[in-house]
């Protein structure tokens, strides 16, 4: 395999915020799934710095907190380090090792997903990268609970991807075809891992959990991600879901080929659901109306998302309503349980 060439060959285009969260605000159940490294955070030179900011961490505490949402962190990183990371957000689901282990909503434990697969590659592969990383000034090896990874955040650009793709090719002649694992490339680094699972597989899972029965089937599904082992959770939405219900994004230039439907140039605008507030306080008076209106008015709401948003002028009460009683008046601080 040639890194240089691995991808899909289309280019996604830049993404319609504005009209991404119009498809938000109208679902009443929605799958939102995030890569943690370089989509969540920016990448930074030591992977344990990559620490979420106090902006990204309150967007995933509030999207988290909605009833209508579940929300997922898959990542490549272990259990520990998501653990200390988010493992406070009780609402939060967690994948770790791209897929091998999940920790649902609400939960302490972490459940295997792996089974009995044989794991006994692990020493051969951690040899091959300790050579390379005696032979790199700044890399390092890491074995977690399943995957073993290669990374040279520190190495200079150019010489990292060359040892990279020398040790890639050494792993595909000496262990990939004899065991049932497969290399990954990622940004500065090399992971070898099992082959009967990866973040498509997990997304497939949560997905399929909720076809069970009619009505709980997401409306929306957001998947975000920023490398090749996110390319398999946008592949697996395309196979599994109907297109118009998903918004797949890849976090990076607009010149890289994806198989997501839209890009982001930024790690920074990954949570862009974490709405404005006066969209917000536009959502909160639509509760309240939905709250008390009749099915005509219902559906006149639905009708008019996109005018109403988009022509919105500030928090103004419509004295019009609140005759009617369709409103009731606006709190002074709007509720963040309403995204
Ligand atoms: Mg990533």
């Amino acid at each position: 395999m040639d890194i240089s060439v691995f991808g899909q060959p289309e280019i996604s285009p830049v993404l319609d915020s504005e009209k991404l969260r119009l498809q938000y605000c109208e679902a009443e159940k929605r799958l939102l799934v995030f890569d943690y490294d370089g989509t969540l955070t920016p990448l930074v030179k030591n992977p344990e710095e990559a620490t979420l900011s106090t902006q990204a961490l309150h967007s995933i505490t509030t999207l988290s907190a909605d009833p209508r949402n579940s929300v997922w962190i898959v990542s490549g990183r272990d259990q520990k380090f998501l653990h200390e990371q988010v493992g406070h957000i009780p609402e939060l689901g967690l994948s770790a090792e791209h897929g091998c282990f999940i920790r649902k909503p609400h939960s302490d434990s972490w459940e295997s997903l792996i089974g009995q697969t044989d794991l006994t590659w692990q020493t051969e592969v951690t040899k091959v990268f300790q050579r390379f990383t005696a032979r790199t000034k700044g890399s390092f090896t890491e074995r977690k609970r399943v995957a073993v990874t290669w990374h040279y955040p520190q190495a200079d650009p150019e010489e990292g991807a060359h040892l990279a793709q020398e040790c890639l090719n050494l792993l595909e002649e000496t262990v990939v075809g004899k065991r049932s694992v497969v290399v990954m490339p990622g940004k500065a680094n090399l992971e070898v891992r099992p082959t009967c699972v990866n973040k498509g597989s997990v997304v497939t899972r949560l997905v399929d959990e909720n076809l069970i029965a009619p009505g709980r089937q997401y409306g929306y599904i957001l998947c975000a991600g920023d490398d090749h082992t996110d390319e398999d959770m946008f592949r697996a939405l395309q196979r599994d879901v109907p297109t118009e219900r998903i918004c797949t994004i890849t976090v990076g230039p607009t010149s890289k080929r994806s198989a997501a439907k839209w890009s982001i140039p930024n790690p920074a605008e990954t949570l862009f659901l974490d709405l404005p507030p006066r969209i917000r306080h536009l959502l909160w008076q639509r509760q309240q109306k939905s709250a008390t209106a009749n099915a005509f008015f219902k559906r006149r709401h639905i009708a008019h998302d996109m005018r109403d948003i988009q022509e919105y002028p500030g928090p103004k009460v419509n004295t019009k309503e609140m005759a009617l009683g369709l409103t009731t008046p606006l709190p002074t601080t709007v509720p963040g349980s309403t995204m």
